[in-house]
């Protein structure tokens, strides 16, 4: 790959490598922007084929990061940090990871992603100020992620049925995990009608005994009429054959990159299926961290108060989206590059958690 070619597409400030030759670690760290402030996003440690490959991740994430900060209306850049090579994992690695981290000199905050444990962001920590979502602080996002997922099913019912209430509403969700189970309980607390699938048979069957979800199987879910559908399992789940015959008048959903191909936004949009955007309704988990900055440290309340704001920040691009008469997920993307458009006096200085 050519490196100041790929970072010239997509406008990426800085890309470092890092080599510690006593573990064999090796670590990419892709800053996007920094516009709105020092850059953050998780720690991704997964199988790649090539070199190229886990740049190409990083480069894709760190921007995806910056979207998300931006449209979640945080001041934050987007960044993402790939470990690459499957080393062993050990304290060392991570101290020797964290050291690095602040060799960035506050440029870059990282914690957990995929392939990351909570106990691998503790030995970060252990050699980084710069590393946040530890236990002792925010800790698990997915209950935060959950709150947003929820607010953002309030948003898309208020647009296209006029109320935000979910009582009497059929909601179907794909993935009844981490965030698709808390979903249920939040939903079900509003009365609302539930239909669940899960490739995990016993994770379907808990949403069904602790929450009277009727489970379906697999595909047997985008058969279903209904209010909303709400992916929570993997991405990609928006193909152009289903939503084509899809029978929801809405989508939102806490998965990362739903949309299958750029074009599935606009057949949504030609269907008068109402989208929300899924960077912006799965902005929780990163909204709930970033309490950590504020003063006095993380604050549970003060977050989930932040995190509840998905639902206006939603009902705004809905409406820049039907004002331009362009789809959601282009508003939502209009609404985040304005958002850093706007923004005066350039790059913010790095600032340490409070
Ligand atoms: P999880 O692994 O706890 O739950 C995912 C669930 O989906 C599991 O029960 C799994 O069995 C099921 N599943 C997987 N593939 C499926 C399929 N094809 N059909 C039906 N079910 C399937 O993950 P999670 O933490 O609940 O996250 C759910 C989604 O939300 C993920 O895409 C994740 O990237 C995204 N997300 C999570 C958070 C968070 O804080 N947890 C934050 C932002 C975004």
């Amino acid at each position: 790959m050519n490196i100041f070619d790929a970072m010239a597409k997509d406008g990426h400030e800085q890309v470092s490598f890092f080599y510690d030759k006593k573990t064999g670690l090796k670590l990419i760290v892709a800053l996007h922007d920094s516009t709105l402030g020092p850059a953050t996003g998780g720690t991704r440690m997964w199988h790649y084929d090539s070199e190229d490959e886990a740049l190409s991740d990083a480069l894709r994430l760190s921007r995806g990061m910056t979207l998300k900060n931006a449209a979640s209306g945080l001041d934050f850049g987007g960044s993402k940090c790939v470990i690459y090579g499957d080393p062993e994992k050990s304290p060392e690695l991570f101290h020797a990871m964290g050291q690095f981290i602040t060799a960035m000199g506050g440029r870059v905050y990282t914690g957990e992603d995929v392939g990351i444990t909570p106990q691998d962001v503790e030995q970060m920590a252990e050699a980084s100020p710069y590393i946040v979502g530890r236990q002792a602080t925010s800790g698990d996002p997915s209950k935060a992620a959950a709150y947003g997922t929820y607010m953002a099913v309030r948003a898309v019912l208020t647009e296209t049925t006029g109320q935000p209430s979910a009582k009497g509403r059929k909601i179907l969700i794909q993935g009844v995990g981490n965030v698709g189970l808390e979903l249920c309980r939040l939903l079900a607390a509003d009365g609302a009608e539930l239909v669940v699938t899960d490739i995990v048979a016993a994770h379907a069957t808990q949403a069904a005994r602790l929450y009277g979800a009727r489970v379906v199987d697999g595909e047997a879910l985008f058969a279903e009429r209904a209010d909303v559908f709400s992916p929570c399992a993997l991405g990609l789940v928006l193909t152009a054959e289903r939503c084509a015959s899809m029978r929801v008048r809405a989508i939102a959903g806490s998965a990362n990159n739903q949309l299958a191909s750029p074009e599935v936004a606009e057949i949504l949009k030609q269907r008068g299926i109402l989208y929300a955007p899924d960077f912006i309704v799965n902005g929780g988990g990163v909204i709930n961290i970033s309490d950590e900055f504020l003063p006095g440290g993380y604050q549970p309340e003060r977050a989930m108060a932040a995190v509840a704001r998905i639902y206006d920040r939603l009902l705004e691009v809905f409406a820049v989206a039907r004002t331009e008469d362009i789809t959601t997920e282009l508003a939502a993307e209009r609404v985040a590059w304005r958002r850093i458009a706007a923004h005066s006096g350039g790059a913010q200085q790095p600032m340490a958690p409070s």
